[in-house]
């Protein structure tokens, strides 16, 4: 028997559309290459479709030359993408749509909290902005998210369950400065290109919550979600743009392609490692199991190509 939230995330026998989704707040660096390769070859092995949809929705956070940057990369692994590519910072409309459905099944509210006021509050309860029928003039706007999701199925991770159940119990779809928020773009753009998986870090896996939330508001079933270990450094920090991880250096298409494999679970042999990067991926494609992902949320960042 399927419970009410398993229900939620089953796309059942659709050819398979998949996507990678950077945000250019930097280019591409080990981590994103791991999300990048992970969801290339899950696309490939079921004779999917690979989109790129580049999340440039937050000019403040963007890094000139960032876009271009992450696209030469992706080519220079020859990972390489399915139709046109997709910027989200051209879909407002689509948003804008996606937020009137919200409105109109009462399921938004105008809130003129701080980020302080809001963190004082208990995040099970929205805030009082939610019944104070406040004004739109300068307000964010947010989900009233009082019937949170708080477990799905995860490819990968399997059962995942919310920390002490605390999903909050409202999230931005609309800030502040006018700009849409993640939660609302990220499952306007999946339903709208048809991605039936997901497959992204492990440090998206409490933002599934809210986006199941949004499916369900949208009566729209879920795409199949897969997270992928995140890559951290030797302080267990995650590769960040933030925190400087390293640029990849499209030279080293190969090196890094092979270390990339290892870290998902594959076993390149060495002779594979002075192969083309066409071959190299094909025998990935070929080798591709979700079954040796490691079931982790964070592991080392080892490098240990042996070329
Ligand atoms: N744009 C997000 C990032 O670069 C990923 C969004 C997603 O895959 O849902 O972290």
């Amino acid at each position: 028997m399927t419970t009410p939230q398993q229900s939620l995330t089953s796309i059942p026998n659709q050819p398979y559309i998949g996507r990678f989704a950077p945000s250019p707040s930097g280019e591409l660096h080990f981590g994103s290459l791991i999300t990048a390769l992970g969801s290339y070859l899950q696309a490939k092995k079921n004779n999917g479709q690979w989109l790129l949809r580049i999340e440039d929705i937050d000019p403040p956070r963007e890094v000139a030359g960032a876009s271009q940057g992450i696209i030469e990369s992706l080519e220079r692994h020859q990972l390489l993408w399915d139709n046109k590519i997709v910027y989200q910072s051209q879909r407002s409309h689509m948003y804008e749509g996606r937020l009137a459905e919200l409105l109109q099944q009462n399921l938004t509210y105008n809130c003129h909290c701080t980020r302080a006021e809001l963190a004082m509050l208990d995040c099970k309860i929205c805030c009082p902005c939610a019944d104070q029928g406040k004004s739109p003039e300068g307000a964010a706007i947010r989900f009233k998210n009082t019937q949170a999701i708080t477990t799905f199925y995860d490819a990968v991770q399997q059962q995942v369950v919310a920390d002490n159940n605390a999903v909050e119990a409202q999230f931005c779809l609309k800030r502040k400065d006018g700009l849409y928020a993640y939660q609302l773009a990220v499952v306007s753009d999946d339903i709208d290109q048809g991605i039936t998986e997901v497959v992204r870090g492990a440090d998206l896996l409490q933002a599934t919550f809210y986006q199941l939330a949004l499916y369900r508001a949208f009566a729209v079933p879920a795409p199949r979600f897969v997270h992928l270990p995140l890559v951290i450094n030797a302080e267990g920090k995650k590769l960040s743009k933030q925190n400087h991880a390293q640029v990849l250096d499209p030279n080293r298409a190969n090196h890094n392609l092979v270390d990339a494999m290892k870290f998902l679970g594959l076993s390149p042999p060495a002779s594979l490692c002075k192969a083309k990067v066409e071959t190299m991926l094909n025998w990935a494609i070929e080798s591709w199991d979700l079954a040796h992902v490691p079931k982790v949320i964070a592991c080392h960042d080892n490098r240990i190509a042996e070329l």
